[in-house]
């Protein structure tokens, strides 16, 4: 009985109160099985977002219900198919972008949250793609209808979201100027195609961004670490620049003059990926985008860091330590 309790179960990361790394524990519990229109995949590598750090503290846009199972974008091979589900078969490789729950060994998830995953990509970069690519694409083109030509900040730009923007904004025709906070991250940034690099730290940001934009500032501005430095952040901007609220990795509140944006007629334009993903004409026009670079190779993931699902917590403390490098990757 023991034995057959033992075959139907899995290792997971379960999680019963709001917090940070320490909340996250290693457990056993049932193997899922798919419903109808279900997917029940075997999971190979799960691409770790700022999201699920955000969500297993109770801080993101959406409620957290505990106990729950982090992780929301992940890659791995079907194992079985619940009733109506036509167009995946067992020992196929996909990723998926669900809610939560692929910090598992197995995740069941809606077939409409399933994708295939194109020739010669492997498991990590399938799992780092999702989130970041279609969000950096959703950002550039959809929001900010960026122009090529045009400057673009990226800020955290060596990591997952950023390293994603700065290949797509190659891809539009944009200059790039990346921000990070360490030497290694902004190599990095070079190497991806980055014109121009700046340390995050550094003293007179505002007047190094301008000076590099031929004193114009930027057209398009990524922000993701909001808290004390969004003012500094408008201060970047061009004539008629966007400035996109994309996240606040600070985790601190903003404070903004909106009569300060009159001047420059310039804009703030949130940007938040969910409900694109459940608008079919947004999701065709980024699919025909990223499809051909991907094929092509000049779109590629960046994967970053790997760790065991039993280390979960350790790769959590590495984005919040900011030494995270690309997607960071959970191997269960
Ligand atoms: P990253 O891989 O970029 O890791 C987070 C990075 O944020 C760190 O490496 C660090 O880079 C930077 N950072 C700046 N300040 C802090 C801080 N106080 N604590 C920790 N990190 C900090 O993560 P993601 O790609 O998953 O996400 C990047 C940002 O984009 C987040 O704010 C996230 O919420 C947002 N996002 C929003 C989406 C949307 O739909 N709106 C979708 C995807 C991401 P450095 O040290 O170089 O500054």
């Amino acid at each position: 009985m023991r034995q057959r309790y033992m075959l139907c179960s899995m290792k997971a990361i379960q999680v019963h109160r709001a917090g940070g790394p320490e909340v996250l524990e290693l457990t056993d519990l049932p193997k899922p099985s798919p419903g109808p229109g279900q997917v029940l995949i075997k999971v190979e590598a799960v691409g770790l977002n700022f999201a699920d750090i955000l969500s297993v503290a109770g801080e993101y846009l959406v409620r957290t219900r505990y106990p729950m199972i982090p992780g929301m974008e992940f890659a791995g091979v079907v194992e079985a198919v619940g009733e109506g589900v036509e167009h995946y078969q067992p020992g196929e490789l996909v990723a998926a972008l669900g809610g939560s729950g692929a910090f598992a060994e197995y995740a069941v998830v809606s077939s409409r949250a399933v994708v295939p995953v194109p020739p010669r990509m492997s498991a990590a970069e399938a799992a780092a793609f999702p989130v970041s690519y279609f969000t950096a694409y959703f950002a550039l083109q959809t929001q900010a209808q960026a122009k090529p030509g045009e400057w673009v900040l990226i800020q955290a730009a060596a990591g997952a979201l950023g390293t994603a923007s700065i290949q797509i904004a190659k891809a539009l025709g944009l200059r790039v100027v990346a921000l990070a906070s360490s030497e290694e991250k902004l190599t990095l940034c070079r190497n991806l195609g980055a014109e121009v690099t700046l340390l995050s730290t550094q003293d007179n940001l505002v007047e190094a961004v301008k000076e590099a934009t031929g004193g114009r500032g930027v057209d398009i501005l990524m922000e993701v670490v909001g808290g004390a430095g969004f003012a500094q952040s408008l201060r970047m901007l061009a004539y008629r620049g966007r400035l996109l609220v994309i996240g606040s990795a600070s985790r601190e509140m903003a404070q903004m003059y909106p009569v300060g944006l009159m001047k420059g007629n310039q804009s703030v334009i949130g940007l938040w990926l969910t409900p694109f993903l459940s608008d079919p004409a947004a999701m065709q026009s980024a699919v025909q985008f990223l499809q051909p670079l991907v094929a092509s190779g000049q779109i590629r993931p960046v994967v970053g860091q790997r760790f065991k699902l039993e280390e979960a917590a350790q790769a959590f403390e590495l984005i919040l330590s900011r030494h995270n490098t690309g997607k960071v990757i959970l191997e269960p």
